[in-house]
């Protein structure tokens, strides 16, 4: 997840969040927040109560990057879950952007289990064949207890088969998992907890986040009273390393280059899988150098 400053043009209201991956998308905030909103890591959106935006304040998004955007072919839908959206309403958007931005090849947006659930395989098709053509997927971990005490909000069962229908819906599934959220003592058994979740719902990507502690969460508070400790370095890369020895992808890419990890790797499974585990292990025998923490961010 990532940052982006606030334009002129466009309604943005609040810190704006996308993926790196659509770091050069139009980013359309359809939604305020998230509808969760509960998760103990997350201090995403905590400056905003869960809202739709007005259709004519997204119209007019539409119609201003349909003037200044014309090299941009993808959408990003903001904020947290846009699926959430009513149905009729979310092909409306999708409509206006076919309508106001023909160039666009492509429609993205964050999802969770809750927003999932709430569409039907046959809409989720419909949302795909007007325009949505990948979800993100906050996975985490797929430890019960864990997500249970990480306030996740549905089971890894349930998890697993709201990923599974975006791609029985033809839809692209990418999905992040949580290195270090265990702490340290659950470490390796989150690891082959969620490699074995990912290896049941089979996503196309699977980007691997370190936590970052965000003052204001209830994980940050955890770790102040000394309740949560954060995995060191060498643990990390050990948990990395559990969990894509148990992850089994029929045809997917599995990274963890995001900016707060200290390791980039970047797989292509299942071919790829003893290539990434070598490099784990050079690195956790000193042989390759690691990102120094000034690097690091979310
Ligand atoms: S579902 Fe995602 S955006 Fe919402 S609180 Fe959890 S991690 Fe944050």
């Amino acid at each position: 997840m990532e940052t982006v400053v606030e334009s002129e043009g466009m309604h943005y209201e609040g810190y704006c969040i996308r993926p790196p991956s659509e770091a050069y998308s139009i980013l359309l905030q359809v939604t305020l927040g998230c509808s969760h909103n509960k998760c103990t890591f997350c201090g995403s959106y905590k400056d905003k109560r869960f809202t739709i935006k007005d259709d004519e304040i997204i119209l007019s998004d539409i119609l201003f990057a349909s003037k200044y955007m014309k090299r941009q072919d993808r959408v990003f839908l903001m904020d947290g879950d846009a699926l959430i959206i009513p149905q009729k309403r979310l092909m409306w958007i999708l409509d206006r952007i076919r309508e106001h931005l023909p160039w666009v090849r492509r429609v993205g947006a964050y999802a969770n289990t809750k927003g999932i659930k709430m569409k039907s395989l046959e809409q989720l098709i419909e949302l795909r064949e007007n325009g949505l053509g990948i979800l993100y997927l906050g996975v985490e971990t797929g430890d019960p207890e864990l997500r249970k005490k990480i306030n996740k909000g549905s089971t890894a069962q349930t998890c697993i088969e709201m990923g599974r229908k975006i791609k029985d819906a033809g839809i692209k599934l990418s999905v992040t998992v949580l290195l270090g959220i265990a702490g340290r003592e659950g470490s390796l058994a989150h690891a082959r907890a969620t490699g074995e979740l990912l290896s049941a719902m089979d996503p196309n990507y699977v980007g691997a986040l370190t936590v970052m502690l965000i003052p204001g969460t209830p994980l940050y508070e955890e770790h102040r009273k000394g309740e949560f400790q954060l995995p060191d370095e060498k643990e990390l890369l050990e948990e990395l390393r559990e969990m894509i020895a148990h992850t089994h992808l029929s045809r997917g890419l599995f990274f963890s280059n995001h900016a707060s990890n200290y390791l980039p790797v970047k797989a292509k499974l299942p071919k790829g899988k003893q290539e990434a585990l070598d490099l784990i292990d050079a690195a956790l025998k000193g042989e390759v150098g690691l990102r120094p923490e000034w690097m690091r961010a979310l």
